[in-house]
């Protein structure tokens, strides 16, 4: 990719099906939807995990789950006769750790990896493994910004800056050049406080799309529920298949609605369950 392209891969919020949120040109208050009114029965549930499901933590690996959010989970999925995944930027085999025993259907990695039935392995959909010495030369970089630490996902890493000063614009500039030194086929994404190199084609949106090609999606209308910038892709791609888009912490011009935090999620995903 060109070293000139902007930060944000969702810029536009067109990206995925190509329909921005008001595509419809309806007025605001039409299209809100209150999410205790929707059936189990027929809906599918795609949700994201950390800044929806978990409260954000200072590093990915400090998130707290709730000693009783397994068993809501698993409540919720028998209710939607299994049409609830989890879609994150996460590995998969981390979100196994973080929910264990539970195995969800998911999609982790920013749309990278798929696990579409519960007895099977997870599948990449990419095969591009981006090299040890890309790892190396990004821990190098980061080393001039205070504060920042780096995640390596295999085929695209993230750089964190939730607890450094205010480099942001200087970090981008200095990653978007890095992204551009690789010669790949990658993006440069950005989200809350991170900064994801991922594989371009590859997004939420794209794995809600593959979810809903299949049972027990098929048929159904799909709702995601998700936090962040780098979530337009999902939310994108659940308006156009004619479904819904709940935001998290904040609310966002053309979406469904939206809940005040992550709790507000899980007490929602539990009453699904009921
Ligand atoms: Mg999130």
């Amino acid at each position: 990719m060109s070293a000139r392209r902007p930060v944000s891969c969702n810029e536009g919020g067109t990206i995925a099906l190509q329909t921005p949120y008001l595509r419809l040109g309806v007025n605001e208050s039409d299209r809100r939807v209150n999410p205790v009114d929707l059936r189990p029965q027929q809906i599918g549930l795609f949700l994201d995990v950390d800044g929806t499901l978990l409260d954000l933590a200072p590093r990915p690996e400090a998130v707290e789950v709730p000693t009783d959010l397994p068993d809501t989970l698993a409540a919720a999925e028998r209710r939607l006769d299994g049409a609830l995944a989890l879609i994150s930027g996460r590995p998969i085999e981390q979100l196994d750790r973080l929910f264990a025993p539970l195995r969800l259907l998911a999609s982790g990695t920013h749309g990278a990896e798929i696990r579409q039935t519960a007895d099977a392995p997870s599948t990449w959909l990419t095969e591009a493994r981006l090299p040890e010495r890309a790892w190396r030369d990004l821990l190098r970089l980061i080393e001039r910004f205070p504060g920042t630490f780096a995640e390596n996902k295999g085929v695209g890493f993230a750089v964190h800056y939730r607890l450094a000063g205010a480099a942001e614009a200087e970090l981008a500039a200095a990653l978007r050049d890095f992204v551009g030194g690789l010669g790949r086929e990658l993006e440069l994404c950005a989200g809350y406080r991170v900064l994801e190199i991922k594989p371009m084609g590859l997004d939420k949106g794209t794995a809600i799309e593959r979810f809903m090609a299949e049972t027990p999606f098929a048929g159904r209308q799909p709702v995601f529920v998700a936090d962040d910038w780098m979530d337009r892709a999902g939310f994108d791609t659940a308006l156009a298949l004619g479904g819904l888009a709940f935001s998290v912490g904040a609310e966002h011009p053309g979406l469904s609605g939206w809940f005040p935090r992550p709790e507000a999620v899980r007490a929602w995903v539990g009453q699904l369950g009921r």
